[in-house]
């Protein structure tokens, strides 16, 4: 449990998948003089500023009229970005703002369709989209590479924020929000909707239960002490009258900040806010909100529960954690200095928390800053363990602070960290996946709170001051006064309590049958009445009318060409060197792969426990520990060994086997980086028994936690169905390493002799100068350093020869029910169309449009789920949902998926919008040179070219309603296979037990 990313993981309209679509620049129309000097009438410049840690210039904008903010940060990026927020703070835990939220993209006045998001999703080229509702404020982000369709986006959405249609149409609130739902007077009387449904997916997560316990102890007296998404209970109390009261209030101009990133035209979009919006509103009293928390005359505990099932065990489960309020978000020097901190205590082995931890026996501990409250707070958390060792924890926090503020701070340590931080910063700018959306969130941390909005672009200033003033016990007066001196702290036990789900469920159950009880006949015609009004509503189609006034591109603004990476392919011995001489700011990134097509599906476990024991277990140079740290100072900490199996692209038959790892280093560090990586692969040594043990301790709490907590497992069981390659694919999962490790364990003395015999059978097939190709992309000296060291890392492998071998494909049952501690369930089903005989046609993504859209109607519109997914590989197909309280409702969807399809109908301009958002989804580049190295190496490892890829987005290009139609029986033959899996709520599952042919719990596969 990252705390830093969990708090941020706030709460997606739709997890959209990483889309990029192809740059395709047309000028918008050259800004007129005119224009020019009518933004400097109605908008003042505050503030003009380069920031160079992000290649930006910065100008901050004031609405004279409104107050409204605007911020620009410009710089060449074509992928542009508009985020617009609005500070909403809460006041109860009915999610009035999340509702809102959602109610926003439900039609507008100049877009008057029911579901703008999804209508916008079908037809754009979109980079990102999407909504978030924060502790403190709403926040509006989209992206795209096209100008106009950019502007299209930014036009919808402004209008969305501003004019919502919900304000007139209660559906909405009920479809979004929450509604009762009685379909006959005799039923029994339910609760539904999106926001309700989505909430309930996360009612028994240890994470949001414990930030919301850690928020509501540590700031009692202020808007934080609310569940700002929403409790489900207090949710359905939730009324009409509230929310659009609430709207009011708080969506004005003057309560906006937006955000522009990239290459913008700025004058064009201020003419156009100032005009159709801004000018039109009054100045508006800000919301009033309550941030500040007064001091703490002694520290505070809470206790709270979440569920576990009722047969499982409660020892070893409870989370501890302690709190420390720290000063501001305006206080940048400090909350930056805890950043880091936090990483120096706890990062690696040697690091002196986790240490500490580790030596008394304690394996999880996590400690993170929470950035989204007004004054931030400092979590320490261990994992994992019991109540009775709450002071045995205390005292170990508190000693080794002590210690550490005693000892004072090494200065090769903070080089070592400064440097890796240095590499993480900047490697984090390329892997964000919507960086104009990271900025606008970086800025709002300062802006909103009235602070400088680029405060927290540039951290340089605070690590410069700690390499400057480590030695003045800079750092030891800011652990003495935040954490071994502050009185404002809380320390929150979350204990597990058996059935406690079943039974709040059971009591929620009651609730509604006494409401149901205590209503007339006549209320209760009315409920069933409501229900069918809703559901009607729910089905009506848009109108024609409102359709066409939705923006949409033509097919003239596609760019259809795949535009590879400059490549240099050389061979060095026997080994394939492919160099990606692309921008990647002074990083390098040097992968490997590993074919391991000659290694036996049986042995397959053994790689996969191989890959968890590298860079963890001594090497024969070096001890773990100082490997460890090496990696830390070297690389960007992560040195990681991945395998994969694959389809060659022109020879579906022939699998491709990959064992992928890489090192990502400072162009400086390549040399040494590279040694720790020959270290670590060429020298492994397993004869350091108790370390190794110890690692599979280790691997086990960590799997178990990841297997209990993410509804990984029946994703895992299904995707055996997806594919042949997946079918081998599967010998890899979290589950297999799991119950592997936890019998490997079990019997440990007797069983090592022979598992060590097998790892190094493993070892000596993988790693092999036989079967190595290799990818590196950085500047061309650093490339001469990398290939000197190449020579001496292919040397060291070994050589020996070794024969092909089948893969055998295994049969597995079909239907299979996981039963979790989880309110709703997931729904999913796949196939794959290859043994029936079908094969993949770039025109298929085109029907993966169409029924994406049919799922989002069927499965979430009018069933409630919160996240639909239909997806499509050169493969198979598969229908998905999460957080849904249907389960044979869904599956039917599933079902008459085929007869949609085969009645198919769309107008051209349908079609059209289709094939543009197909082409949208697949003509994906990201900026990440990494992401670019990953996707060039993988398609000349499954012989896929350039050519290839433009012929998919062109064989899209003129796809017909009849080539839709002649789909329905690929559907058909994966559906009448039945592969599919449920996962989640065990009374829904138990009802109707005849669906599967096996239901186990998640105790039970874990035992
Ligand atoms: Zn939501």
């Amino acid at each position: 449990m990252n705390r830093r990313i969990k708090a941020s993981l706030m709460l997606t309209i739709f997890s959209a998948t990483a889309v990029f679509a192809n740059p395709c620049v047309k000028n918008i129309k050259a800004q007129t003089l005119s224009e020019a000097q009518k933004n400097k009438k109605d908008f003042r410049l505050v503030l003009n500023k380069k920031v160079k840690s992000i290649g930006a210039t910065a100008y901050e904008y004031i609405h004279k009229k409104t107050g409204a903010r605007i911020l620009f940060l410009k710089n060449s990026d074509k992928n542009k970005y508009c985020t617009i927020s609005f500070k909403t703070p809460a006041e109860n835990n009915k999610g009035t703002n999340h509702i809102i939220e959602h109610s926003i993209l439900c039609g507008s006045k100049k877009y008057p369709v029911k579901d703008v998001f999804s209508e916008m999703r079908n037809r754009s080229l979109y980079t990102y989209m999407n909504a978030y509702t924060l502790p403190n404020y709403t926040a509006f982000p989209v992206g795209s590479k096209n100008n106009k369709d950019f502007m299209n986006l930014v036009k919808v959405y402004l209008n969305s924020v501003f004019e919502p249609n919900f304000l007139k149409e209660k559906n909405v609130f009920r479809r979004e929000g929450w509604h009762y739902e009685l379909n006959s007077v005799n039923d029994e009387l339910k609760v539904n909707g999106t926001v309700y449904n989505e909430m309930n997916g996360h009612a028994n997560d240890i994470s949001d239960i414990m930030n919301e316990d850690i928020t509501k102890s540590l700031l009692p007296d202020t808007q934080y002490k609310w569940n700002s998404p929403g409790k489900p209970d207090d949710i359905a109390t939730l009324s009409y009258k509230e929310l659009v009261n609430t709207y009011k209030k708080n969506y004005s101009a003057s309560n906006s900040s937006t955000v522009f990133y990239g290459d913008v035209n700025i004058n064009d979009m201020l003419s156009y806010i100032d005009t159709n919006y801004f000018s039109r509103y009054r100045k508006k009293k800000l919301p009033s909100s309550k941030e500040i928390e007064k001091p703490f005359k002694k520290k505070k505990a809470v206790e709270d529960y979440y569920g576990v099932g009722k047969s499982d065990t409660e020892k070893g489960k409870t989370y501890i954690s302690f709190n420390y309020k720290l000063n501001t978000m305006l206080d940048k020097e400090t909350n930056v200095a805890f950043e880091f901190l936090s990483d120096y205590l706890t990062n690696s082995e040697t690091s002196p928390l986790k240490k500490a931890f580790k030596d008394k026996g304690f394996s999880n501990i996590d400690i993170g800053l929470c950035e989204d409250t007004y004054q931030p707070i400092l979590s320490i958390t261990i994992e994992n363990t019991d109540a009775s060792k709450r002071a045995e924890i205390e005292n170990i926090i508190l000693n080794t602070l002590k210690s550490v503020v005693k000892n004072g701070f090494d200065g090769k340590d903070i080089d070592k960290y400064l440097n890796r931080y240095n590499l993480s910063t900047k490697e984090s700018i390329y892997k964000s996946y919507a960086i104009g959306y990271d900025y606008a969130q970086c800025i709002n941390r300062s802006w909103l709170y009235g602070g400088d909005p680029l405060m927290y672009l540039d951290k340089s200033d605070v690590m410069n001051k700690i390499k400057k003033q480590y030695n003045n016990e800079y750092l030891e007066k800011l652990i003495n006064k935040y954490i071994l001196k502050n009185k404002n702290e809380s320390i929150v036990v979350l204990k597990p309590k058996r059935g406690l789900l079943e039974e709040k469920e059971r009591q929620f159950k009651k609730k509604l049958q006494k409401y149901k009880e205590s209503l007339s006949r006549k209320a209760v015609k009315k409920l069933v009445a409501d229900t069918k009004a809703l559901t009607k509503w729910k089905n009506k189609p848009d109108s024609k009318e409102a359709l066409a006034k939705m923006p949409s591109l033509s097919i003239k603004d596609l760019d259809t060409n795949f535009t590879p990476i400059p490549t240099k392919t050389e061979k060095l011995g026997n080994t394939k060197v492919l160099y990606h001489n692309i921008p990647s700011d002074g990083i390098a990134y040097a992968k490997f792969y590993f074919d391991f097509s000659k290694l036996p599906r049986d042995k397959y476990i053994y790689l996969s426990f191989l890959d968890s024991l590298l860079g963890k277990m001594d090497t024969k140079n070096t001890d773990h520990l100082l490997l460890a740290q090496k990696i830390q100072q070297y690389t960007d900490g992560n040195i990681n060994f991945t395998p994969d199996i694959e389809s060659d692209y022109k020879d579906q038959n022939k699998h491709v086997f990959r064992l992928k790892s890489s090192f990502t280093a400072l162009g400086d560090n390549v040399s040494q980086a590279f040694n720790l990586y020959n270290d670590i692969v060429n020298n492994a040594d397993f004869s350091n028994k108790s370390r190794i043990k110890e690692i599979v301790e280790e691997k086990i709490k960590e799997l178990k936690m990841d297997l209990e907590e993410n509804n990984i497992i029946g994703m895992a069981e299904l995707e055996k169905f997806y594919s042949e390659d997946d079918n081998l694919n599967n010998e890899f999962s979290e589950l297999k390493l799991y119950k592997f490790l936890v019998s490997l364990d079990n019997n440990f003395d007797s069983k090592w002799d022979s598992t060590e015999k097998e790892l190094n059978y493993v070892k000596d097939v993988v790693f092999n100068k036989n079967n190595l190709q290799v990818s590196f992309t950085g500047d061309s000296n650093t490339y001469k350093t990398f290939k000197a060291s190449l020579k001496k890392f292919v040397n060291d492998l070994n050589s020996k020869q070794y024969s092909d071998v089948e893969h055998n494909q295994v049969k597995y049952e079909k239907t299979q029910a996981i039963i979790s501690q989880d309110k709703l369930v997931s729904v999913m089903q796949c196939g794959n169309f290859k043994e029936s005989g079908y094969k993949y046609e770039p025109k298929m993504e085109v029907l993966s449009k169409i029924l994406n859209a049919y799922l989002w109607n069927k499965v979430r519109v009018e069933g409630g789920a919160y996240i639909t997914v239909f997806d499509i590989s050169n493969r198979g197909m598969a229908f998905v949902s999460m957080s849904d309280p249907n389960m044979e409702k869904t599956l039917k969807a599933y079902n008459d998926s085929v007869s949609y399809i085969e009645n198919f109908k769309a107008t051209n301009e349908e079609m059209k919008n289709y094939i543009i958002g197909a082409i949208g989804n697949n003509a994906s580049y990201s900026s990440d040179p990494s992401a670019q190295a990953d996707l060039t190496d993988k398609m000349s490892m499954t012989n896929e070219t350039a050519e290839d890829k433009t012929n998919l987005y062109r064989g899209m290009l003129n796809t017909t309603v009849d080539d839709i139609r002649s789909y329905a029986k690929v559907l058909k033959a994966i559906l009448d296979e039945k592969y599919y899996v449920v996962d989640g709520n065990g009374d829904m599952i138990n009802q109707k037990p005849e669906l599967f042919s096996r239901i186990e719990t998640i105790e039970d596969l874990l035992k």
